[in-house]
This record gives structure tokens, C-alpha cells and sequence, in this order.
């Protein structure tokens, strides 16, 4: 397994390098498989670039989309993507242990010949209570099907999703643009005026909700002041702090808020 890393003195990663690793590993590469969006840093990948790389090089390459799906807009099937996976615990709001989502491309979904991790809810619908012996994929995505889902998820997952569709993702891409890009300009005033070091480290021209901030490594006090003052966001070891405005049930009145509730933690020391 090869990863890639930031370079010397930089926190995210540069998509030349990504690009650059995969042209230079050529043919050994039999998977490329990168997050959409970066957990820690909050940074949304080139996934159209990284795609055509991987190709490039005859590989296959699919994405983890936990931080992406219901985040940023998503175009798998016009990217060329292989596959993708994502839960729905997070920005879709399906609830901790919620159903998991899979992307397969058309032009996988129909080869049945390809190899996979083969259950009989994958099986060819017609004849799958003949107990034949066998395995025959379904022609589609269904043919990756393992088992039942269950149920009591997939409708916690569809009301949510009715809710997504309801809204829609260009408006709510819209309005998260606005929502962190207001986050950024309240953290920003707040550091200035109180010399409080916040190093914002997700790039402001690949972000979905997501901020990542650096703050001094006692900056655990300043976290749990925000938790007990109504602010849910992330605490990372050793002095990263995560908050992330989504734009289906956040308000800018919230990032005001966040805003006071920042200084007054600082102030607090
Ligand atoms: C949350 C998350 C997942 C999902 O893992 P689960 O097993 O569904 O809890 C996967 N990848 C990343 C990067 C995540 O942040």
C-alpha cells in the first residue's frame, strides 16, 4: 500500500502529487482508493483527476465517501468512478450504525463476470428461490447485494433522503458555500481580535462544510467550553478542533453564535 502525504510544512494534499505518485508507481497500481473529503482536514479531492490517473495507469479506483455523501456534490457516474462507499451516519443523518451506501459504475454494474464478494441477494431475482447451485449476478448493481437490509434503517435512511431530495443539493451546496465561507470570516475576526492563534487548515477552494482548526495544544479547554456552551463539533489529538455548519438545519445565526461563544471561550483562557 502506498500513501501520499503532505508536503514538508503543508497540512493537505496537493492533487500534482497524488497524480504524480500514481503516474510514477505506472502499471503496479491495481487500486487507487482515496477519501472524497479528508476527514481530518475537511479538503475535497480532485475526484474527476485522480479518476482519470488511475485509469491512466489501468487501474482501478474507488472512493470512501463517509465525509462527502450529502457534503459536496457528487458526479460518480460522469467522473468515470469505479465504485464508492459511504455510510449515512453523517452529513445524511441516517443515525449512528445507520445502512451503508455503494456506488458501482454502469459498465461494472452489468459485467457479471467480474469477480466480487458474491451473497444470494446478489443473485439473478428470477431464479434466486430455485436453490440452484450456482451463483448468477444480477446484470446491475443489485448483483453486488449481500444479504437483506435492514429495514428499520433503510426507512430512517429514506426519510432523510426525502428530506435531501425536498431541498436539493444544488441549494444546500449553495447555501453551505455561504454558511462556511461566513464560519471562516467570523473565526478570522475573532483570532484577530483576540490574538488567539487559529490556523484554519482546510483549503478554501476545496471544502464542503468542514473546518479544521489549529489551536494551541491546550486548546482542549477551549473545545470542551464550546461543547458545554451548545457547540457540537470534534475534538482531535493533539490540537485540532473540527466544526462543520450543514446547510440542510444550520442558520448563519448559528455561526454568529458559534462566533460569541468562541470569544467568550478564548477570553475565558
Ligand atoms: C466515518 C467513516 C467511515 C464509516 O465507517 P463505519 O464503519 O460505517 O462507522 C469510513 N471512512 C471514513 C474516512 C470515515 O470517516
Amino acid at each position: 500500500m502506498v500513501e501520499v502525504s503532505p508536503r514538508e510544512g503543508e497540512h493537505t494534499l496537493r492533487t500534482e502529487d497524488i497524480v504524480q505518485t500514481i503516474e510514477s508507481l505506472g502499471e503496479s497500481v491495481a487500486l487507487v482508493m482515496f477519501s472524497g473529503v479528508n476527514y481530518y482536514t475537511g479538503q475535497v479531492f480532485d475526484m474527476d483527476a485522480i479518476t482519470k490517473a488511475g485509469h491512466k495507469v489501468g487501474a482501478y479506483v474507488g472512493f470512501d465517501l463517509a465525509h462527502a455523501a450529502g457534503n459536496v456534490a457528487l458526479h460518480l457516474h460522469d467522473w468515470n468512478i469505479d465504485f464508492a462507499v459511504w455510510c449515512t451516519y453523517k452529513y445524511l443523518n441516517s443515525s449512528p450504525g445507520g445502512i451503508s451506501g455503494v456506488f458501482i459504475h454502469e459498465k461494472n454494474a452489468s459485467d457479471t463476470s467480474l469477480p466480487r464478494l458474491a451473497g444470494w441477494w446478489g443473485h439473478n431475482e428470477d431464479e434466486r428461490f430455485l436453490m440452484k447451485k450456482g451463483f448468477e449476478a444480477m446484470p446491475n448493481v443489485d448483483g453486488w447485494q449481500l444479504s437483506n437490509a435492514q429495514v428499520l434503517l433503510q426507512a430512517a435512511h429514506l426519510a432523510s433522503l426525502q428530506l435531501f431530495a425536498q431541498a436539493g443539493m444544488p441549494q444546500l451546496t449553495a447555501k453551505s458555500k455561504k454558511l462556511t465561507g461566513y464560519l471562516e470570516f467570523v473565526i478570522r475576526e475573532v483570532g484577530q481580535n483576540s490574538h488567539y492563534p487559529i490556523e484554519i487548515i482546510t483549503p478554501t477552494e476545496a471544502r464542503g462544510c468542514q473546518l479544521s482548526l489549529l489551536v494551541p495544544q491546550e486548546g482542549k479547554k477551549l473545545f470542551d467550553y464550546l461543547h458545554t456552551h451548545g457547540v457540537v463539533g470534534d475534538w482531535r489529538e493533539p490540537n485540532s478542533i473540527r466544526i462543520a455548519p450543514v446547510p440542510l438545519y444550520n442558520s448563519f445565526e448559528d455561526v454568529y453564535r458559534f462566533g460569541q461563544i468562541l470569544k467568550n471561550g478564548i477570553q475565558q483562557g
